[in-house]
């Protein structure tokens, strides 16, 4: 599933490729992607351009002169200049190019919202805290933490920070020496800043190399990422730990996989 990394890596894609370029055809594939963005909106974008890229959390915002469409790739959801065979939607633009929305499982949504009312999308006003915003300060997060729940449970909460999903979360927490079991209010002040300061730079790391590609994720051009290379915990149970050569453990929180060191992420901080 595309996290912040993967999302962040196709709006440059998308950014470099299409600003400024006329969208000349519509062709939905799939009719329940009209579900969230009815056929005459969609239409309505026909001889507009691309104005603008943006990103907030794991969510995709084209902005075509005034009209917005919000995608979000879910699973298995890809945005590829040409089809690959799970073709769903065919934006054709005015100089040829294409974006085809890809997807396997179906899951990825597609929103058409007038630019002007993007801050009141329900979707987008209900998420968090966004790394690399003004608003991502030491004491935002602290506050984040003011709660019993599970420290990597948290940080895949959406509405509480936005823009980490499964392999990321698990990789801060290695990073930061934390255990995912944790709970969010026992975390030392120095804790929560090595977390505060690992999940960007992770992030920035990521970005850097395109993201991670385990199985569906591409890039806006249609390449696979690379820092699964660099994945320190997350796919390695069993594995020894690249800081100490413990045994990796696995297990599961909330129905997701969960990766970590048990020597570098003692289950509990401080105790005797
Ligand atoms: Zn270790």
């Amino acid at each position: 599933m595309p996290e912040l990394p993967e999302v962040e890596t196709i709006r440059r894609g998308l950014e470099g490729l299409l600003v400024g370029a006329r969208l000349a055809a519509v062709e939905v594939r799939d009719p329940r992607l009209l579900r969230d963005c009815p056929l005459p909106d969609l239409e309505g974008l026909r001889g507009k351009a691309l104005e603008r890229v943006a990103r907030r959390g794991k969510f995709l915002i084209l902005d075509f002169s005034g009209l917005a469409l919000v995608i979000h790739l879910r699973m298995t959801g890809r945005l590829l200049p040409q089809e690959e065979g799970h073709t769903r939607l065919v934006l054709g633009f005015s100089d040829g190019k294409r974006l085809v929305l890809d997807d396997p499982r179906r899951f990825a949504t597609l929103h058409c919202v007038r630019a002007e009312r993007l801050e009141e999308f329900e979707p987008l006003r209900r998420l968090g805290l966004e790394p690399f915003t003004a608003s991502y300060t030491l004491g935002n997060f602290q506050k984040l933490l003011q709660t019993k729940q599970e420290i990597k449970r948290l940080l895949l909460d959406q509405r509480k920070l936005a823009g980490l999903g499964n392999i990321y979360a698990n990789e801060a927490l290695f990073r930061a020496g934390i255990h995912p079991q944790r709970r969010a209010d026992s975390l030392s002040l120095e804790e929560a800043q090595r977390l505060f300061e690992a999940i960007p730079q992770l992030l920035e790391e990521a970005i850097a190399l395109q993201g991670t590609t385990i199985s569906d994720y591409r890039t806006a051009t249609g390449d696979s990422g690379s820092f699964q290379l660099f994945l320190k915990v997350y796919g390695r149970g069993g594995e020894p730990c690249p800081r100490c050569g413990a045994p990796i453990e696995q297990t599961s929180q909330g129905g997701r996989s969960t990766y970590f060191c048990s020597e570098c992420q003692p289950e509990h901080h401080g105790s005797v």
